[in-house]
């Protein structure tokens, strides 16, 4: 028997996630991303647990800024994605599209999923029903697209929207009474959106992090899935356009909301 992993969620910086994840049989532990490596270090002293890996999602600074810093504290592996190896400070181990590695018994799935970033990678652990996905897929929005294009996007989160309805969705900031406020202004007939919006508005009201979420909630009310549904794309007055047109003008929208 294998045991179940572990996630402990805690916020970093302004509005990022930091995640430990622990493997109690084998005594490993993970952090995806270092937003703040002083703050991972207090969380894992706090749980009594020791790093052994960093799994990097992508390499910007609230993400892999403090990589040096908890490996030099740590000695644990950093793991990240090889066509990026040369932004991903201390990387040790590199992976890429379609790896899979074994953490205490659990195997670790690795997708690039450009766009955000040219080298950005999600890590998906499917016996867990759990996944990491840094800043390529938010609660009801996505990442900017500072490197990639909207159809590298685009076929990112359309991998991401296979995955079963019930995977849990770790994202790495807490964007997501401002999506949902800008998916309500381009989706405003979607019922499962307005009662998210309720539900998500008091959370926030009372400071409750409204992250993980799940794939399956994500795709009845996430804009950035819906670029090839009918009553979105009839919502947004592109009827019969491409779907990869219909994401890039949405993703437009939201950068000037
Ligand atoms: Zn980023
Ligand atoms: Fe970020």
């Amino acid at each position: 028997m294998t045991a179940d992993l572990e996630v402990h969620m805690f916020p970093c910086l302004s509005d990022n996630y930091g995640f430990l994840v622990h493997d109690p049989e084998n005594d490993l532990t993970a952090c995806i991303d270092t937003p703040d490596a002083r703050a991972i270090l207090a969380e894992l002293d706090r749980n009594g647990w020791t790093l052994t890996h960093i799994f990097n999602t992508h390499h910007h600074g609230d993400h892999a800024g403090g990589n040096l810093e908890v490996k030099r504290a740590t000695g644990c592996t950093i793991i990240g994605n090889g066509n990026d190896a040369k932004r991903i400070p201390g990387i040790d181990v590199t992976v890429t599209d379609g790896d899979s590695f074994d953490f205490g018994g659990h195997a670790v799935h690795v997708l690039e999923t450009p766009g955000h970033t040219i080298g950005h990678i999600v890590y998906h652990l499917p016996d867990q029903s759990v996944a990491f996905v840094g800043d390529t897929l938010f609660a009801m929005g996505c990442g900017r697209l500072f490197e990639g294009s909207a159809e590298q996007m685009w076929r990112s989160l359309s991998r991401l929207r296979a995955w079963p309805d019930d995977t849990v969705i770790y994202c790495a900031h807490e964007y997501t009474l401002a999506n949902a406020r800008f998916a309500l202004s381009v989706d405003a007939n979607n019922k499962a959106l307005i009662e998210r919006m309720e539900e998500v508005a008091a959370k926030r009201r009372v400071e409750r992090p409204t992250v993980p979420t799940r794939i399956g909630l994500e795709r009845a009310t996430n804009p950035f899935l819906r670029a090839d549904v009918p009553e979105f794309v009839e919502a947004m007055g592109m009827t019969g356009r491409d779907p990869v047109d219909v994401f890039a003008e949405t993703r437009r929208r939201k950068d000037s909301f």
